[in-house]
């Protein structure tokens, strides 16, 4: 076969591993070494698609290096910073794997040399093996902490979808239930929720967390505050019923409250008492409504958000791998 020349119809490799990337100069040669360290031996065609969220650093010239002196490096470069979530959507996109796809981050948090052992796990009979922490290295007491609450509300509003506990997006997903992913176009993306709505057979591989190679994270206590919003807000309406319920019973003991002054002015006159529990009252009561009001909104600039019907995301330059390069190569 003569590479590209049948219609430019390049052959699609059995595997893509998805990376999004923002500022990850300093790691990223090291992270393409140990990739193709890893999937080397397993015998299968594979590409990875590099995505380039906006990155401020050079980040964009070493993946177009990379992709120059490698064929199976497939390049997106999205045209500004989008987001984890969506850069990650953005490659999946671009994925041309027909038997399935890695998503992983760059920072090798994530080791590659993981991905066998889930390619493994798969083909056992699952769609989706999905890497999970045993161990948080580098990961601070209150950072646990916090990880660890935010699932256990997600469990208890979360209803039918269930979030695996530890589990972060590195993972492989059979074609099929990429394509189920793909059919997910909502501007709030909370991939986590979003893999789990998708269903099919699904496996745990157990690992260690490494700390963050090089670089620095992108999260902060605000930021995953905010993912965990989303989280909640994307999955289940449970807020806007706690915000009913709490209506009901602050109805409640206001009823109480009134009975009582009722029977005490009927009973024993009224010497006008009282200024301290009208403040009480009103100033617990103007709480409540902000909150829920603050619900409701919560949810409403979702639903704006949604209404508008943006693309995700804009690409700036795709360049695709080329599978026949690799296969001439050898
Ligand atoms: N990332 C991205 N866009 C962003 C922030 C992060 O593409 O706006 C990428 C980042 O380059 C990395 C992955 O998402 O490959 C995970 O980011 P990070 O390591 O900062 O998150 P953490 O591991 O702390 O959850
Ligand atoms: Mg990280």
């Amino acid at each position: 076969m003569i590479p590209g020349v049948e219609g430019g119809m390049v052959p699609s490799p059995a595997l893509s591993v998805v990376v999004p990337c923002y500022n990850e100069q300093e790691v990223l040669p090291e992270f393409h070494h140990r990739l193709a360290a890893a999937l080397e031996g397993l015998g299968l065609e594979w590409e990875v698609v590099y995505v380039n969220d906006g990155s401020r650093d050079a980040t964009l010239t070493v993946m177009t290096s990379l992709a120059t002196a490698d064929p199976r490096v497939a390049l997106v470069n999205l045209s500004r910073n989008f987001g984890k979530e969506i850069a990650l959507t953005a490659g999946l996109d671009h994925a041309r794997g027909h038997e399935g796809v890695v998503v992983i981050d760059a920072d090798l948090q994530d080791p590659p040399e993981v991905i066998p052992d889930l390619l493994a796990a798969a083909r056992q009979g699952y769609d989706i093996a999905y890497a999970q922490r045993s161990v948080r290295h580098g990961e601070g007491f209150v950072k646990r902490m916090t990880a660890s609450a935010f699932y256990r509300v997600m469990q208890r509003l979360g209803g039918k979808v269930q979030l695996p506990p530890d589990t972060g997006d590195f993972r492989y997903m059979s074609r099929r239930s990429l394509d189920a992913l793909l059919q997910l176009r909502e501007q709030h993306r909370f991939m986590k929720g979003l893999f789990a709505w998708v269903g099919f057979p699904a496996i745990a591989v157990p690992y260690e967390r490494a700390p963050r190679a090089a670089g620095e994270t992108k999260w902060n206590y605000w930021k995953l505050w905010n993912l965990s919003l989303e989280g909640i807000t994307s999955f289940t309406v449970g807020p806007l019923k706690i915000a009913s319920y709490l209506g009901l019973a602050t109805a409640f003991f206001a009823g109480i409250y009134i009975l009582q002054l009722v029977v005490r002015t009927v009973f024993f006159g009224n010497p006008t008492p009282g200024y301290p529990s009208l403040m009480a009252v009103v100033l617990f009561l103007g709480g409540v409504q902000l909150m829920t009001l603050g619900i409701i909104g919560e949810y409403l600039g979702r639903i704006f958000n949604e209404t508008k019907g943006r693309p995700l995301y804009i690409v700036e330059r795709h360049i695709p791998s080329s599978a026949h390069a690799q296969a001439t190569q050898r």
